[in-house]
């Protein structure tokens, strides 16, 4: 089939189900995290968020983080990435060998304030303290801006404010940079306005990423906005997971094998085939002991409707 004029062939998508969706959640031992990864790396995910190199004691579900990493190991091909707070979380993902590091800054400062205890200056200056040892180890850094598309503190944050953030972190050294929708406040008309300021502010070379949550029911339709401005670099948490615990208003990140679903429907090639990846909802699911929230997840996709 053709795909629709102005979008892209083909799609990258970093799972952060293992990090992001699990992180809010009861601990699960270590094996049971290695064997969801296990399940996303057979279902044809290149990029994973596999844990956070966080205290334990703050995040209790992301202890074991090296121990993860250790016994997924590095693989041709395979893009396995570490969330880190500050550099000691980042010394700590370089030695469990961590292919790339993310790090996130929010560009509502009061979010900044209460999510890290950090103002956003002291972030940036963290985040290049970060890149320099990412660097020095050959390994790639993506900055997650958070509430990027809006803030449950300050309301609308200026888009040309979003995108000279953008700018000061790729002068810090971050080698891509991820604009997520921390408290689901996204909608088209707000995806165009970032990624047009983005866009004119030239920061759009770095091959910008979105990290779309569905707390309002609208990360598909936004993920579909990015797309017609030739967004390729996704990531989505399988089963839809996910949301920070510390983030008044988070609601789930948007479904891996949701995004999954309507890319392959349009002819957009992700190399991620969505049974075995509906099989991975299935583990996360097993994991949390409750229901995903995904519609996907249960119902499967367009295609299975008419095949049963
Ligand atoms: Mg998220």
């Amino acid at each position: 089939m053709t795909i629709p004029a102005g979008l892209p062939a083909t799609v990258t998508i970093r799972d952060v189900g293992p990090r992001d969706g699990l992180q809010p959640e009861e601990p699960v031992p270590v094996a049971a995290r290695v064997r969801l990864v296990e399940a996303l790396i057979a279902a044809g995910l290149t990029h994973i968020e596999i844990a956070a190199f966080v205290s334990p004691k703050a995040v209790p579900a992301m202890a074991g983080a090296g121990e993860v990493f250790a016994a997924v190991g590095p693989r041709e091909g395979l893009v396995r990435a570490a969330l880190v707070p500050n550099a000691r979380g980042a010394q700590l993902a370089l030695e469990a060998g961590a292919d790339e590091l993310t790090v996130t800054i929010s560009a509502s400062e009061v979010y900044n304030e209460r999510n890290v205890k950090m103002s956003t200056q002291e972030s940036e200056g963290s985040i290049a303290e970060i890149a320099r040892l990412a660097d020095a180890a050959g390994v790639e850094v993506d900055a997650v801006i958070s509430c990027a598309f809006g803030s449950p503190y300050e309301g609308e944050i200026a888009p040309v404010a979003i995108a000279a953030l953008a700018g000061r972190l790729v002068d810090a050294g971050a080698t891509s940079i991820t604009y997520a929708d921390t408290t689901g406040m996204a909608t088209p008309r707000r995806v165009h306005e970032v990624l047009g300021a983005v866009s004119a502010g030239g920061v759009v070379g770095e091959r910008p990423g979105l990290h779309l949550h569905d707390t309002r029911g609208t990360a598909l339709v936004n993920a579909y906005a990015a797309l017609q401005h030739g967004i390729d670099r996704f990531d989505t948490s399988v089963g839809g997971l996910g949301g920070s615990p510390f983030a008044h208003g988070a609601g789930g990140n948007l479904a891996t094998e949701a995004l999954v679903a309507m890319l392959d429907d349009l002819g957009v090639r992700t190399g991620i085939a969505i049974e075995p990846l509906i099989e991975a909802a299935t583990i996360i699911e097993e994991l949390v002991g409750r229901p995903v929230p995904s519609g996907v997840a249960h119902h499967g996709p367009r295609s299975r409707a008419y095949r049963s």
